[in-house]
C-alpha cells in the first residue's frame, strides 16, 4: 500500500485564512510535518492519534536539514501513511515546497499541492495596501530577501528590480533591510519612493511601518520591527492611508479575557476577534450535569427555564428517557432571557414567555398576568431563590429541579497572567467572578466588563467596581458595551 503526500500552504497566520482544502487534508493526516509558521489553530484540526512533527527552527536554532524532512517526508509516505508537509503561506512560494515535490516524484511518492494564501499578498491586503492598483502598479514581484551569503555574487538582478514597472514584495528577515534598500536606490529606485514594512502580517499584534524608500531601513530597526516581516515597496504603499481597515476595528489592540465555561465561550470569542480584539480564553468555571430523575412534566402548567445550560440538560435527561418535545406540549413554558430561548428552540421548543431583561426579576414581570398552578423552575443548583419565591407568594406550588452546577475550571498560570494583563476582563455570571477570582487571586488592573446586575453585584461584593455593565443583559450587549467603552 502506498501512501500520499500533500504540499499543503497553512496561510500566513490568521487561522481564518487556512483554507478548506487544508482543513480537510490536516483533518485526515496520519502524519503531519510543520514548519514554525504555521498557525496551531490549524494543528488543533488533526487527529487526536496524528503524529505531529515540528521539523521548523527552534526559537532562532537550527532548521531541522531539509535531507532530514525529505527523508521523513518519504519514509512516512512509503509506510503507507497520509502525509500532510504543512508550510506556512504558499508552499510553492519561498518555501523550498518545489524541492519537496521533486523529491517526492524521485521517490515515485504520488503528491498533490495545495496553495495557500502567501504572506506577501495577506500581509500588505491587512495592512491596507493592494498589490496592484490600475494607476499605481501594473505588476507585482516576489523577491526573497534572503541570499545564500556563501555566494559572492549577488543572485539578485538589483537593475532589473529597480527598473520593474511595479510593487516590489520582499519576503525576508529585518536584517536585510538596509542592504536592500541601499541596493535598489544605486540601481536607480526612487529614494522618496513610498515603502512598508509590515510585521507579523494577519496575526495578532500586526504592525505596519510606512517610510521612504530612503529610510525604511533606520526606522524599521529604531521601531524594533521583527520577523515575521515584508518589505514593500511603490507607490500603492501610499493607499493605506486611506484604506488601513485593519486598525479602524472598533476593538483593534484590545485585549479581552473571556472567563465563560469552554463550551460557550467561544462564540462570544469568535465575536470579539471579528471586532479586532485579541481574546484570551480564561474559562473560570465549568458545567457538571447533576444525577436527577425528570419529575413528571405533565403535571406543571408552567415550566421555567433560567439558563441555555438547564435548557440543553433538560433536553438531554429527556433523550435519555426515550422522550423529546412533545412531552412538553401541554405546558407554557417561559426562558430567562434570549440566550435560553435560543437554546430551547435548538430543541424544537418555541418559548411562550421571553422577558426582554434576562435577569429572574424580569422574568417575574413578564409573568405577572399569567395563572399558575403549579411551576417546575429547572436551573442550576446555586440558582437564585427570587424565582421561585416571587411565584409561592403568588400562590403556586413551586418545584425546583437542579440538572447541573457549576464548579471551579483549572485554569493554567500562564493564561491567569495573560488574563491579569487584559485591557478587559469579561464576567458572564456571578460564579465567573467567584471562580475566576480565586483562580487568580485579584483583579485589579484590567477594566471589568460584567453582563449584568447579578454579576456587577458579585464583583462589587469581591470589593471590585465594573467598568461597564452590558444592558440587554446578554452577550450581545456585554460586546455592544465593550465597543462603546473601547471608543471612550
Ligand atoms: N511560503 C511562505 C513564505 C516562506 S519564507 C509564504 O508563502 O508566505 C518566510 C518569510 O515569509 C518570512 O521571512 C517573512 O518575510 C514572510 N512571512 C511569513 N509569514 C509572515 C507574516 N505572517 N507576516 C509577515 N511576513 C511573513
Amino acid at each position: 500500500m502506498s501512501g500520499r503526500a500533500y504540499l499543503v500552504g497553512a496561510g500566513p497566520g490568521d487561522p481564518g485564512l487556512l483554507t478548506v482544502r487544508a482543513a480537510e487534508l490536516i483533518a485526515a493526516a496520519d502524519v503531519v510535518l510543520h514548519d514554525r509558521l504555521v498557525p496551531p489553530e490549524a494543528l488543533a484540526g488533526a487527529r487526536a492519534d496524528a503524529e505531529l512533527v515540528y521539523v521548523g527552527k527552534e526559537g532562532g536554532g537550527e532548521q531541522m536539514p531539509q535531507q532530514e524532512i525529505d527523508r521523513l517526508l518519504v519514509e512516512h509516505a512509503r509506510a503507507g501513511k497520509l502525509v500532510v508537509r504543512l508550510k506556512g503561506g504558499d508552499p510553492f512560494v519561498f518555501g523550498r515546497g518545489g524541492e519537496e515535490a521533486l523529491v517526492c516524484r524521485a521517490a515515485g511518492i504520488p503528491f498533490e499541492v495545495v496553495p495557500g494564501i502567501t504572506a506577501g499578498v495577506a500581509a500588505p491586503a491587512y495592512a491596507g495596501i493592494p498589490v496592484t492598483h490600475r494607476e499605481l502598479a501594473s505588476g507585482v514581484a516576489f523577491v526573497t530577501g534572503h541570499e545564500d551569503p556563501a555566494k559572492p555574487e549577488s543572485a539578485l538582478d538589483w537593475p532589473a528590480l529597480a527598473a520593474f514597472p511595479g510593487t516590489l514584495v520582499f519576503y525576508m528577515g529585518v536584517r536585510a533591510l538596509p542592504r536592500i534598500a541601499e541596493r535598489l536606490m544605486a540601481a536607480g529606485r526612487a529614494p522618496d519612493e513610498p515603502a512598508a514594512v509590515v510585521e507579523r502580517g494577519t496575526l495578532p499584534g500586526q504592525r505596519t511601518l510606512v517610510a521612504s524608500l530612503a529610510d525604511v531601513a533606520e526606522r524599521a530597526a529604531a521601531e524594533g520591527i521583527r520577523a515575521p516581516a515584508i518589505t514593500l515597496v511603490g507607490p500603492v504603499v501610499a493607499l493605506r492611508d486611506e484604506l488601513a481597515w485593519l486598525e479602524a476595528r472598533p476593538l483593534h489592540g484590545r485585549t479581552v479575557a473571556v472567563t465563560r465555561a469552554r463550551a460557550e465561550a467561544s462564540a462570544l470569542a469568535a465575536r470579539l476577534r471579528a471586532l479586532g480584539a485579541t481574546v484570551i480564553e480564561a474559562p473560570a468555571i465549568r458545567i457538571r450535569p447533576l444525577a436527577a430523575d425528570l419529575p413528571d412534566l405533565e403535571a406543571y402548567d408552567l415550566l421555567c427555564v433560567t439558563s441555555p445550560n438547564g435548557a440543553h440538560e433538560l433536553f438531554a435527561r429527556l433523550a435519555a428517557a426515550g422522550a423529546d418535545a412533545r412531552t412538553l406540549a401541554g405546558t407554557r413554558i417561559a426562558a430567562i432571557g434570549p440566550g435560553t430561548a435560543r437554546a430551547l428552540a435548538e430543541h424544537g421548543i418555541r418559548a411562550d414567555v421571553v422577558p426582554a431583561r434576562a435577569v429572574a426579576e424580569g422574568l417575574i414581570e413578564a409573568l405577572a398576568g399569567l395563572a399558575v398552578r403549579r411551576a417546575l423552575v429547572v436551573r442550576a443548583r446555586e440558582g437564585r431563590v427570587v424565582l421561585p419565591d416571587a411565584l409561592r407568594a403568588r400562590g403556586a406550588e413551586v418545584d425546583v429541579l437542579a440538572l447541573y452546577e457549576t464548579v471551579a475550571e483549572s485554569l493554567d498560570e500562564p493564561t491567569a497572567r495573560a488574563a491579569a494583563r487584559a485591557d478587559y476582563l469579561t464576567f458572564t455570571s456571578a460564579s465567573t467572578v467567584r471562580f475566576f477570582l480565586a483562580a487568580a487571586g485579584t483583579l485589579d488592573g484590567p477594566r471589568l466588563a460584567s453582563i449584568g446586575p447579578a454579576t456587577s453585584a458579585a464583583l462589587r461584593e469581591a470589593g471590585f467596581e465594573p467598568a461597564l455593565e452590558a444592558d440587554p443583559h446578554t452577550p450581545d450587549g456585554l460586546v455592544a458595551a465593550l465597543v462603546a467603552d473601547a471608543a471612550r
